[in-house]
Order: C-alpha cells, then structure tokens, then sequence
C-alpha cells in the first residue's frame, strides 16, 4: 500500500525509504514532511533534499488532500463545519471552533466514519460505524481547516464522529502527528481525546503515559440509566469506569474531565449528584456540562435554565469546578451530538460533532 505523507512522522519516512533502498538520512526526512505540513505544494522543499530522495518522496508517497464536500458557517457564533468525502466515498466532519482568545481556534476531528457506540442522545450514533479512520485521514481534516483558518489553529479534540478509543492506533499515531514539531505542530497539552468509556482501552492508555487530555463523557453516574443511554455501559459498569478513570488521574496527575451531557428531566436529579460522589471519591475532577443537541422531534430536551442552576447547586457538594461548555454551531448542524446527523455514508444528504 502506498503511504500517504499526513500519516507519517519523520523516522516512519525514512524508513519507509530505506526500505526500498533510498540513501536518505534522518534530517532530510524531516525537512521533507515539514514542507509537506507547512501546506507546500510540490517539490523542491525550502532547503534542499537530495534529487532521488525528493523523486522517491514523490513516486512511492501520496499526498492528496480531502475533497471537502461542503463547509457551512454558524453566523452566530462562528463554527465552521466541513464535510470532506474520503478516498473510499466515506464521508468525515471536522468543526473549526473560535476560541474565546480572539484570532485562534481548535479543531474538531472525526476518529471514525459514524460510530460503534449507539449512545441514545447522539445522531452519530444512529448511523452505525461505516469504518474507522487512517491516522492520515484524521491528520489530513486538521491540515484542511487549518490551512483556510483566518488565524492560528491551536488544538484539536476528537469529539467529532466515532469512539476515539475504538480506532485506537490511528488516533494516537495522528495525535502524535498533530503534536510533532515536523507536523501540525501544536502543543500535545492542547489536543484532547474525549471517550465515552471503553475501560480497557483507558486502562491501556493510562499505562502508556500519553501526553494528551482525557475527557470521559459520563452524562450519567446510574448504572440503569447509563446503560439506557450509553449502551457501551452494558459492557463495563459505572465502578469498572470510575476505577479506570482512578488509575487514568493516578498516572496522569491534574484533574480529570467528565463531560455531562445535560438532558432536561434525566440526568439533572441528586441522585445523579450522590452516584457521582460515591463513585470518584478522592478523585480530582472537572465537570463540563454540556446541553443535548437532539435534533429529533421527540427527542432528549435541554435543561431549563432553573433546573441547571438546580443541578449546578447539588454539584457543588463534590467541590469540584464545574464548567458549562457552550456547544455551538447549531445552525449548521455542527453541534455536540449533531455531527454526522444527516450524513449517509453513501452520500451527503446533508451532513454534522457529538458529546464523547
Ligand atoms: S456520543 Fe460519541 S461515542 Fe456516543 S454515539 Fe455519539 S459519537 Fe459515538
């Protein structure tokens, strides 16, 4: 299979040439891949590379960009939604987010095409999995939004489509890209990876040490009324999570993020509160209370503004702070829970990111 350069940090370069017999050294490797992620078309690079490395770079190498299907603005508060069509005809999203920093923004990315993960709230989830997503193809959406950002793209959080622990390799490998000072050169600290609870995969993770941020969606700590939300709890238990997410903050240090996707008249009660409690005690936390976006009729409602303030006051026993995260791009369809809502993976009947 011929690689593609997005998905490739400088030592897989060079040994992926050396392997068919290409005197490169190591320098070289990386001048090359930091031309290609400085959005440089074509060869020669800035400082020149041998000629047979640059015309093997060129023969046994793909560099294509993602086809954007279309690309939507939220006027109202300035979310831009992509939807790129991949090699295959599947389709991804990626969200560029304003930060409150005026000038910069983050990118949201897609781990897979749809997802696994069914969780009740998210239109993601109702398309099923098409396939999980190559590290390029993850790096490659980040290159594209950024490359038409009018100022600098500093982050990434995979809280597009899919399970990020569910195509585990290549979101790591991608993260590493993304982080890599040949590549999209962003600081490791401002990419975070947001699951919504696969407990092996964040017991790997926590024993391999990664630099990235972990934010586990939680959005109920009741063993019935997750399972009914998230079916993954089936599989694993709230204590099964809470433990993981013990060992995770052990290893990692700092506070660990649950993001809470607020439904009105689900998930906002003191019984949600005392699971909570019981179930991180002495760990340090972080809440994020994100609204639903449910783009159903008859779907999950968001929290009046009294029964938020309602539950935001029983949090405050964990003494723990609690953020309430603005989910934008609405408009567009590019919302938490709303990526993907409209997207066949046969074709664009239209398209939207979710809450994991
Ligand atoms: S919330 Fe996340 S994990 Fe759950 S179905 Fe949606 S994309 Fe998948």
């Amino acid at each position: 299979m011929t690689p593609h350069l997005h998905g490739l940090l400088p030592e897989d370069l060079a040994s992926f040439l050396r392997s068919h017999d290409v005197n490169v050294r190591d320098a070289e490797a990386r001048r090359v891949l930091a031309h290609v992620f400085g959005g440089k078309e074509g060869f020669p690079t800035a400082r020149p590379v041998p000629k047979a490395v640059e015309e093997a770079v060129a023969h046994l190498t793909q560099r294509t960009k993602l086809e954007i299907v279309e690309r939507g603005t939220d006027p109202s508060d300035g979310f831009v939604k992509y939807l790129f069509r991949l090699p295959d005809g599947a389709f991804a999203e990626a969200v560029r987010i304003p930060l409150e920093k005026a000038g910069k923004f983050t990118v949201c990315l897609s781990s897979q095409a749809g997802c696994a993960m069914g969780c009740d709230f998210c239109a993601t989830g109702r398309l099923g999995l098409a396939r999980s997503l190559e590290a390029w193809e993850i790096v490659a959406q980040f290159l594209a939004v950024r490359d038409e950002a009018p100022g600098e793209v500093t982050g990434a959080v995979y809280q597009g489509q899919g399970e990020p622990l569910h195509n585990y390799a290549n979101v790591l490998r991608a993260a590493a890209i993304l982080a890599h000072p040949c590549g999209g050169r962003i600081s490791a600290k401002a990419i975070t990876i947001s699951t919504v609870g696969l407990v092996p995969a964040i017991r790997r993770y926590a024993s391999e040490g990664h630099p990235y941020r972990l934010i586990i969606s939680m959005t109920s700590a009741i063993e019935e009324r997750r399972k009914r939300l998230l079916p993954v709890a089936s599989a694993w238990s709230a204590r099964e999570l809470a433990d993981a997410v013990r060992t995770y903050q052990q290893s990692a240090g700092g506070r660990v993020t649950i993001a809470w996707v607020v439904m009105g008249g689900i998930n906002t009660g003191e019984d949600e509160v005392a699971a909570l409690r019981e179930l991180f005690a002495g760990v340090p936390l972080r809440i994020n209370l994100i609204d639903v976006n449910d783009a159903r009729p008859d779907g999950y409602r968001r929290a009046s503004d009294e029964e938020l303030a309602a539950f935001r006051d029983a949090l405050r026993v964990l003494e723990v702070p609690v953020v309430r995260r603005y989910s934008g791009g609405a408009a567009k369809h590019a919302a938490c829970g709303m990526l993907a809502a409209e997207v066949t993976q046969s074709g664009p009947a239209s398209s939207s990111p979710r809450p994991a």
